[in-house]
């Protein structure tokens, strides 16, 4: 584990698994939640450096990487599984629709229903401190692949949560940050803010630190998939397809389509 952010008393830290995944962990007073353990062996050894007990394990989608742990989790620890109602959960417990909260360490985390790189994919969000579970939609500088539903729910879902107050840490599921960042410059060369982006997050990479969380603020101000109603996202969607930038949600369908071929 490394790059632990504290919010009040609740550490929050990544679990790298497989290849690019972050299984988050949330700790405070000895016990442990986890967020999308896609495998178990990772968290099984982060649990046990750290003597925590798992009380609860929160789901964002029905993803292999990010339940592939849970059964085993779930019986190991007897941890409660909260997961959408609307997609199949191994040992899901709690179901959850927009509009329900998970109640844990003293913290409410509201569900927010973000379809598009599934049907049922959820966010949990924190107000009190100031954390989004985005699963694989929001991606530090980028957004999740359009497998289940439309640009137009994927576009609605990013605005949702593009929405939320600033200060938002963005907890995704994937170190994909450069990558995205590559792109988000080829649709926005002249965008400052994410020059310094790109410096600042190869640098944490240098050091074999994780890129995520990031901020709502930052993704605002970088993230072309939360910037499709600017001239330079609407620009490079017109050069690709004459007519696609004439509004937000047939910009953005054009730059994810870009997205998948870069
Ligand atoms: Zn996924
Ligand atoms: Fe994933």
């Amino acid at each position: 584990m490394n790059a632990p952010v504290a919010t009040g008393s609740i550490v929050i830290s990544p679990i790298p698994a497989f290849q690019d995944n972050y299984i988050w962990m949330l700790t405070r007073d000895g016990e442990a939640i986890v967020v999308d353990p896609g495998d178990a062996a990772p968290v099984h050894a982060a649990l046990r450096q750290h003597a925590l007990n798992l009380t609860d394990i929160l789901v964002t989608h029905h993803h292999r990487d990010h339940v592939g742990g849970v059964a085993e989790l779930a019986e190991a620890y007897r941890a409660r599984v909260w997961g959408p109602a609307r997609e199949s959960i191994p040992r899901r417990d709690v179901a959850l629709r927009e509009g329900d909260s998970v109640e844990v360490m003293d913290q409410r985390f509201s569900v927010i229903d973000i379809p598009g790189h599934t049907l049922g994919h959820i966010a949990l969000y924190a107000a009190g401190i100031d954390t989004l579970f985005c699963g694989d939609t929001l991606f530090a500088c980028g957004c999740g692949r359009l497998f289940e539903g439309t640009a137009a729910q994927m576009y609605e879902s990013l605005q949702k949560l593009a929405r939320l107050p600033q200060a938002t840490r963005v907890y995704c599921g994937h170190e994909y940050t450069l990558s995205n960042i590559r792109f988000a410059r080829a649709v926005e060369p002249d965008n400052a803010d994410l020059a310094a982006r790109q410096r600042d997050c190869e640098r944490q990479r240098e050091k074999g630190e994780p890129t995520v969380p990031s901020t709502m603020a930052v993704e605002r101000a970088t993230n072309p998939f939360l910037r499709c109603d600017q001239a330079p996202e609407r620009a490079a969607a017109e050069r690709r397809r004459p007519g696609a930038g004439s509004d937000p949600v047939s910009t953005f369908a054009e730059i994810r389509a870009w997205k998948n071929e870069f």
